[in-house]
């Protein structure tokens, strides 16, 4: 099965992303995740890629689209894959459309979760993630057992520094300007399928499963 999850910041994409993994076993391919553990592990292309990470914009298109390619290039990804977070613009899209025909590759379905501003400022700002291995909370809607430690490896949760309010305000205008184009995108090629992000976690993940299980 290969999947892309397309939507805003905090629509839910990488906490539907697990769930939906674990039961296609299927690898989770998110590039912001990537980004993230380059620049843990003191690499020149995880510096240059936090440059922009925090500034709230997008990192640049070769960069991204490389370390796709060498993502796809893993034996693992010969399953199938889910991405969360990629393509996040129209060139990446149609770079991306050559390299799956380069790789005679279908996607199975690419699916656009939809939320409103004001519920996805709500999810960013309570939004925390483990320090050590980046599972996500919120302080509400997913509460750790225990307050500010992580479940699965008990380290600590923190809020990225780019979910603070300055720069999700610019990270929403990146989206509305260079990401919500892809939705036309996959539109005009005749398939993507609209999920309503403001149900709960559970009716999201049973929503995107129905779609998934029609089409195969
Ligand atoms: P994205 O990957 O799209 O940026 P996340 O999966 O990180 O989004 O979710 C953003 C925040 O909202 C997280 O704190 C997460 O726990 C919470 N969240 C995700 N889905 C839902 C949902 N359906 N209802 C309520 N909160 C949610
Ligand atoms: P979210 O979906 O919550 O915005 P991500 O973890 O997907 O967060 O992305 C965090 C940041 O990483 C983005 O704001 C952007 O700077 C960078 N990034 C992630 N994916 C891409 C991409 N496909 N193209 C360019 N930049 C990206």
């Amino acid at each position: 099965m290969r999947i892309i999850l397309l939507g805003p910041p905090g629509a839910g994409k990488g906490t539907e992303a697990e769930l939906l993994v674990k039961h296609y076993h299927i690898p989770h391919i998110s590039t912001g995740n990537i980004f993230r553990a380059l620049y843990k592990d003191n690499t020149t292309v995880g510096k240059i890629a936090k440059e922009y990470i925090d500034r709230g914009q997008l990192v640049p298109d070769d960069i991204t689209n490389e370390i796709v390619r060498n993502r796809l290039n893993h034996a693992d990804a010969k399953k199938g894959f889910l991405f969360d977070g990629y393509p996040r613009n129209v060139d990446q899209a149609a770079w991306f459309d050559e390299l799956l025909i380069q790789k005679e590759w279908k996607l199975d379905a690419v699916i656009n979760i939809y939320v409103p501003d004001e519920v996805l400022i709500e999810r960013i700002s309570g939004r925390r993630v483990c320090e050590s291995c980046g599972a996500v909370y919120h302080v509400t809607n997913k509460k750790p057992n225990v307050e500010g430690i992580c479940d699965v490896d008990g380290g600590k949760l923190i809020q990225r520094a780019d979910d603070m309010e300055e720069t999700v305000q610019r990270r929403l205008r990146v989206y509305n300007e260079q990401t919500e184009p892809v939705i036309g995108y996959y539109q005009n090629k005749g398939a993507i399928v609209m999920i309503d992000g403001t149900q709960s976690i559970k009716e999201v993940d049973t929503a995107i499963k129905k779609v998934l299980g029609e089409m195969n």
